[in-house]
């Protein structure tokens, strides 16, 4: 080996021995979902809402603290409201991800990546307001008291819905949690989720009984159907149900979901339109479908169970874009046999 060839060896050993300095780290901001939808409100007021998570990506571990943050909101390339935070302003916005870095569809990275911040971003604006896009431009500081300035466009759309859903029970039902505008589901895939039951002919959810086994509640056991036609890619038909009707024992979370969000048993149909059905916490062994094959709308795919985190025999139901929940997109959905557009929480509906 020459002299050269060792020096250059030392030199390589010596940079990975001694990561780069923080001011070599690019920062980028990344949001979750990747495309944020507006969605109207059920309000005295018309209003619609959106609300995503920007995270500030780095080719570096790096410690970030808030500064300022900059944001406009537009209409095209007119400014509709421009809004200015300083650190005091732009701190309770910010927290650290639970997540390991990806690449928005799950994929690792080639190279690595870091999560040091990220920003929740909420918004309930007047449903007239023509927001079609928003500016953030955001100012962090390192440990060593430089600032990194990063800035990302966010495009802000009306979802238009491709495939005619149903519900995917038929009957009396009542919206137990709903997204997250609606203090419900927050995850990336869940934000317009729905857990719902089925209720009797008087609208109760419980039969006799003091709620603390499965079949004390109605809905349990209750067919559950495929919202519309489209081919089955996903099914887990293994966990147990929760023992008791009224909690949520992470003694049976499957071990991939120690914190809890664990869907237990469930089936994800693809629509073939980008949009993809995903039907969770089935009775163990109620599934009637394999991956692979073709379900035609209101099929009977298995029973309303108790399995996952759950906290009650329910289903969730939640439209996304690919078949992972972990790394699609929620979307906004609404069903044809059910009267009401918006489901929040506490709904009562009937589908028919
Ligand atoms: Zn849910």
């Amino acid at each position: 080996m020459s002299i050269l060839a060792c020096v250059l060896l030392l030199g390589l050993g010596g940079a990975a021995a001694n990561p780069a300095p923080a001011a070599m780290a690019e920062l980028t901001l990344q949001p979750f979902p990747s495309h944020v939808y507006k969605a109207e409100d059920r309000s005295h007021e018309p209003t619609a809402s959106w609300i995503f998570s920007l995270t500030v990506q780095s080719t570096q571990p790096i410690q970030l603290a808030p500064e300022s943050m900059a944001i406009d909101l537009m209409h095209g390339r007119q400014v509709l409201r421009h809004s200015t935070y300083n650190r005091e302003g732009f701190e309770p916005l910010t927290y650290t991800s639970a997540l390991s870095p990806t690449l928005p569809d799950g994929a690792p990275s080639p190279s690595p990546l870091y999560w040091p911040l990220s920003i929740r971003l909420r918004y309930v604006e007047p449903a007239t307001l023509p927001v079609d896009a928003m500016h953030i431009l955001v100012k962090l500081k390192d440990a060593q008291g430089r600032t990194h300035t990063v800035h990302q466009d966010v495009a802000i759309s009306t979802y238009q819905q491709k495939a005619q859903l149903i519900f995917p029970f038929r009957g009396k039902g009542i919206v137990l949690q709903a997204g997250a505008m609606n203090g419900g589901h927050r995850d990336r895939s869940g934000q317009y989720a729905l857990d719902s039951t089925v209720l009797d002919e008087g609208w109760s959810p419980l039969k006799p009984g003091d709620g603390k086994h499965n079949a004390d509640y109605y809905g349990y056991g209750h067919d559950l159907l495929a919202p519309a036609d489209g081919t089955v890619v996903r099914v887990r038909n293994d966990r147990p149900d929760q023992p008791v009707g009224d909690t949520s024992d992470p003694a049976y979370y499957a071990p991939e979901f120690p914190r809890g969000g664990d869907p237990g048993n469930n089936i994800v149909i693809d629509h073939g339109n980008g949009e993809f059905s995903m039907i969770a916490h089935l009775q163990p062994g109620s599934i009637r479908v394999t991956p692979g094959q073709r379900v035609a709308q209101g099929q009977v795919i298995g029973k309303l169970g108790h399995s996952g985190d759950t906290d009650t025999p329910h289903v969730h139901y939640q439209l996304q874009s690919g078949p992972d929940f972990r790394y699609a997109d929620a979307l906004p959905c609404h069903f044809d046999n059910i009267a009401q557009k918006i489901l929040d929480r506490g709904t009562y509906f009937e589908a028919k």
